[in-house]
């Protein structure tokens, strides 16, 4: 099925920005093969912040939606519409290089290709996954938080993988080098939470966002990715080595169970990184 890009850009967007967009949607449609798909995916660019701040508000209250804050993000996708939107934002990646932003819509649109239902937005918390939270300290609010984490880093590990698999994984690449440029906010988070086994557990869930996808371009032998790795580690130099080793094997351990279904792998993840007791 053929997916059509609507573009709603608003009043004051430039002309060449919204070309941009539409041709860097258009780089991964061309290539999506048979995929199951929506029949159509929109694409609003806005032109400040504010904009699309006040959208977000707007719709979360109209719609009753509680999640975190979104706009710290290069971009951004939801489908509580029906039907999966994207949101770009002209200052916000002002002085972001070119191919980074590239590389953020090839991301998102493959989030809207590939994430649009329900299944990757819900999850049930079973008796033996909130036992092992209750264990550690996490109580179901932060049990909660912790499967979002991970289900973010997850979806970004099948994200990565799949547009690898269709030829466009040098975006990805770009992309994750620009994220791990700076890790002074992650650094301080980590100074307050590391002697608190609870926020921990979470803080590590973070840190897998960047890790997981790494991984996926180094197993799949993408160029230049042990690079990206090896900066990974020097970016995040404030974590021990022991912490540094456990996260890229437990990214190992959750790319062996590609072929397991979404909430499974999501479940098995988040019950490894909350009963490991050494960290
Ligand atoms: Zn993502």
């Amino acid at each position: 099925m053929t997916t059509r890009i609507i573009i709603l850009p608003c009043e004051g967007v430039k002309r060449e920005f919204v070309a941009k967009v539409q041709l860097w949607a258009n780089e991964v449609l061309e290539k999506k093969g048979p995929l199951a798909a929506p029949a159509f995916i929109s694409i609003n660019i806005w032109k400040r912040m504010g904009e699309l701040q006040s959208f977000y508000q707007q719709e979360k209250q109209e719609l009753g939606i509680a999640t975190g804050e979104e706009t710290d993000f290069l971009a951004t996708h939801e489908a509580w519409r029906g039907h999966p939107r994207i949101h770009i934002c002209q200052e916000r990646v002002k002085d972001v290089p070119a191919v980074v932003i590239q590389g953020v819509l090839h991301h998102e649109i493959s989030h809207a290709l590939h994430h649009g239902t329900p299944e990757f937005y819900t999850f049930r918390y079973s008796t033996k996954l909130q036992e092992a939270g209750r264990i550690c300290g996490l109580d179901l609010a932060l049990l909660q938080q912790c499967v979002y984490l991970l289900s973010v880093a997850l979806k970004d590990y099948d994200v990565v993988t799949w547009l690898t698999d269709i030829g466009l994984g040098v975006g990805q690449l770009r992309l994750l080098e620009y994220m791990i440029s700076d890790t002074e906010d992650e650094r301080r988070i980590w100074e307050v939470v590391c002697a608190n086994p609870a926020p921990r557990k979470l803080a590590l869930a973070l840190f897998l966002k960047t890790i997981l996808p790494i991984e996926a371009l180094v197993s799949l032998s993408v160029e230049k990715a042990e690079i990206i790795k090896n900066q990974w580690k020097e970016a995040y130099r404030w974590l021990s080595a022991t912490i540094q080793e456990w996260l890229f094997l437990f990214a190992h351990n959750t790319m062996s169970c590609r072929d397991k279904p979404f909430q499974k792998r999501l479940e098995n993840m988040t019950f490894k990184l909350i009963s490991e007791a050494s960290l």
